[in-house]
């Protein structure tokens, strides 16, 4: 069944036509209309109730479609246990982490107005374009060596407490995170203005994103995080995975995104909301990592399905599969979970097909909810002009 993703105007969208979101919605939906002047950011597709997606033949909500029959279309679940998106960034979003579930619910049961829900929200990007991203602590040894470099952040930090990341590894770099994260705004200020003047002439990535973060965001903190975590360039898909307790923040590009149905988001800059400081410092993992562990490898499903490579987080609440189909392949079956899926088409058309199911022509734009009913498999057929497309479902494999 075709339905219509819900619309995010958030400020850090990329405006008007640039936006991923509305090229994708324009063929979804000839009545929408676009303002080139607004920030198109996000396309929610799911069952959420704060941006149902909508049933394109009646109007209906889809959390209402669902509601009718939880058995023939999510196999007796409650609702969809995840979210899947577009994400379209002109601007970085929060540094940020999530809870996992146990720290979900006491954060929940303590704040909550600040954390409105009792789940975990741990979620997958997936580059649709050249994309930006900070994800996980640097190697401790990288961090060190960064720090010392600058000697404005020497001053800032203290040379003893970037030290201790050496010969206290995580805990060292905890101790020295924190302090970064309790600055008072005079030091910050003067810290940044320094490193401004520095990077002017300076043309490493590390400069440019400095640079770019300063001017959306003047003088936060958030802009020093980038000293301590890694910076990631993906090319269209790749992906990384946000597990809990993982700092990250998406900076530019257009993504694809699925997450467990949650917002519980703990802040840690580039952001005029609560930064809940106290909380994110005794929640992060200060492991490190290299960032060429970072990117989220997919998986074959089985041989039968060679243009499926399913991403698949270690939990149960999603996984997303993408199928790229090669111009002289013209049938080819693809998955659904027992629970149902959801399926954006990216690129191509084809003619879908499945038991129970009304026949649909889909192509660039489209987006199917396939219901659990439609059983295992949905058959494709006159494939044409390189088919892509993203399914999101229950991670039952
Ligand atoms: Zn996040």
């Amino acid at each position: 069944m075709e339905i219509f993703g819900d619309i995010k105007n958030y400020d850090w969208g990329k405006l008007g036509g640039e936006s991923e979101v509305v090229k994708l919605v324009q063929l979804n939906d000839d009545s929408f209309v676009v303002d080139n002047k607004k920030p198109y950011s996000e396309l929610w597709m799911g069952d959420h109730v704060s941006g149902p997606s909508k049933v394109k033949a009646t109007g209906e909500s889809l959390g209402e479609f669902i509601q009718k029959d939880l058995k023939g279309n999510i196999g007796g679940q409650a609702k969809l246990p995840f979210l899947f998106k577009v994400l379209s960034i002109r601007k970085a979003l929060s540094i940020q982490v999530h809870p996992n579930k146990s720290e979900a619910e006491r954060l929940h049961s303590l704040y909550p107005d600040i954390y409105k829900d009792a789940n975990h929200k741990p979620e997958i990007a997936i580059a649709l374009t050249p994309f930006l991203a900070l994800c996980d602590f640097r190697p401790h040894g990288e961090i060190y060596q960064l720090l010392k470099s600058h000697n404005e952040l020497v001053e800032l930090l203290g040379s003893g407490n970037i030290d201790l990341i050496n010969s206290n590894g995580a805990d060292g770099l905890k101790m020295c995170y924190s302090k970064l994260m309790k600055c008072d705004d005079t030091s910050i200020r003067k810290c940044i203005d320094s490193l401004t003047d520095k990077f002017k002439n300076d043309n490493s990535k590390l400069a440019e994103v400095f640079n770019q973060i300063q001017k959306d965001f003047p003088y936060d903190v958030g802009s020093l995080s980038l000293f301590f975590l890694n910076l990631i360039e993906m090319k269209p898909g790749q992906s990384i995975y946000l597990a809990a307790k993982i700092p990250h923040a998406y900076l530019f590009g257009d993504c694809i995104e699925c997450m467990s149905c949650s917002d519980n988001v703990v802040r840690a800059g580039l952001t005029p909301k609560f930064k809940d400081v106290e909380n994110l410092l005794s929640m992060l993992i200060y492991d490190g990592r290299n960032a060429n562990e970072i990117l989220f490898k997919p998986e074959m499903i089985d041989e039968k399905h060679q243009f499926t490579s399913l991403f698949r987080p270690p939990i149960d609440d999603f996984a997303v599969a993408k199928v790229e189909i090669p111009q002289s392949v013209k049938d080819y079956e693809i998955v659904n979970s027992k629970f149902g899926s959801i399926i954006l088409v990216i690129s191509g058309s084809a003619i879908m097909s499945a038991s129970g199911m009304e026949t649909l022509n889909i192509k660039r734009g489209s987006i199917i909810f396939v219901p659990s009913s439609v059983g295992p498999s949905l058959k494709l057929s006159n494939i044409e002009n390189n088919l892509i497309c993203y399914q999101a479902m229950y991670n039952d494999f």
